[in-house]
């Protein structure tokens, strides 16, 4: 009848529910230990300038290796992260080792590039941003004029008041910010207008199809014109082929970032593609 049939609805979601809370639990201690086992790094992925093909930034991108397994990607446990506040930490770790990398590429003396650095919701709206960046610009010295932080459409418009006021100290100790995966939320380019933003990032997945979908390729047009209109700087993400990358040459996007010139990469590899390109 419908009573055992509720029943056992109610039973299947409690042990669903359990399940999902024992997951939560396990994966929230496995990224506890992961920070002070030392399991997380970061990968860089070089942000070129379309212009004149040269690498003129790198993202740091976080990338979690378990001792036992492969590597788990940031999309596998960042929104974990974010939803156990794990995310302050951890974040802090990789601006700490973000920052700690550009000066050691400074004294090792490679030409300058500007380091992005993620910033989830969380870590932007839910604690003192600035002055944790101010204190670690200060123990590391890295030149905050080389730094840019990313954060999503959403953050600005889940809290503007909060997000204005961080902006603007960021802005004032020389940090570039830039809005990540834009047109992915809902705001408009002239609700940008009030924030001190640097750069705009074109979400991937309009480029993916824009040398066959013509909304895409229109919208990216309109961004890019509208952007520069602002005077913003225009990032396409995930350029993977070199047609969009001729698309996006023609229509005078600044810089590119994607798998058509690298994946994100250890430093390693950074610092031989600088070397190469400094020589
Ligand atoms: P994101 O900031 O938008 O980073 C770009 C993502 O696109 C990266 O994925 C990068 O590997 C991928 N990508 C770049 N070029 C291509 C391409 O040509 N094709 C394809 N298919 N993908 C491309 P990843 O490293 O898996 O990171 C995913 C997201 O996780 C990031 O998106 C960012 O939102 C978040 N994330 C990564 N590192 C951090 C971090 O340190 N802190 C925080 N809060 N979030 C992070
Ligand atoms: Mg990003
Ligand atoms: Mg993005
Ligand atoms: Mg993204």
């Amino acid at each position: 009848g419908s009573k055992g049939q509720g029943g056992n609805h109610y039973s299947f979601y409690t042990a669903e529910m359990g399940e999902q809370a024992y997951e939560h639990l396990r994966m929230e201690g496995a990224l506890q230990r992961a920070l002070q086992r030392g399991e997380f790094l970061l990968h860089y992925q070089p942000v070129v300038d379309i212009g004149s093909g040269r690498v003129t930034g790198v993202e740091a991108l976080l990338r979690w290796q378990p001792q036992d397994r492969g590597m788990v990607s940031p999309a596998e446990f960042i929104p974990l992260a974010e939803e156990t506040g794990l995310i302050v930490p951890i974040g802090d770790w990789v601006l700490q080792t973000a920052m700690r990398q550009q000066v050691a590429w400074r004294q090792a003396g490679l030409p300058l590039v500007r380091i992005s650095v993620n910033l989830s919701a969380r870590q932007f709206l839910g604690q003192d941003v600035a002055q944790r960046v101010a204190g670690l610009l200060a123990q590391t010295g890295c030149d905050p004029s080389w730094l840019t932080l990313e954060i999503t459409e959403s953050v600005l418009m889940e809290n503007p008041v909060a997000a204005t006021e961080t902006m603007g100290r960021l802005a004032e100790m020389g940090v570039q910010l830039a809005i990540d995966d834009f047109g992915t939320g809902y705001s408009s380019l002239a609700s940008l207008k009030r924030f001190p933003i640097h750069s705009l990032k074109i979400d991937r997945s309009f480029v993916m199809d824009l040398t066959q979908d013509a909304d895409d390729a229109a919208i990216v047009n309109a961004v890019i014109a509208l952007a520069h209109s602002m005077k913003l700087n225009v990032i396409a993400e995930g350029v993977e082929t070199t047609e969009q990358l001729a698309f996006l040459q023609e229509h005078g996007c600044d810089q590119m970032q994607g798998y058509c010139f690298s994946r994100p990469v250890a430093p390693e590899r950074i610092e031989a593609m600088l070397r190469r390109e400094s020589a």
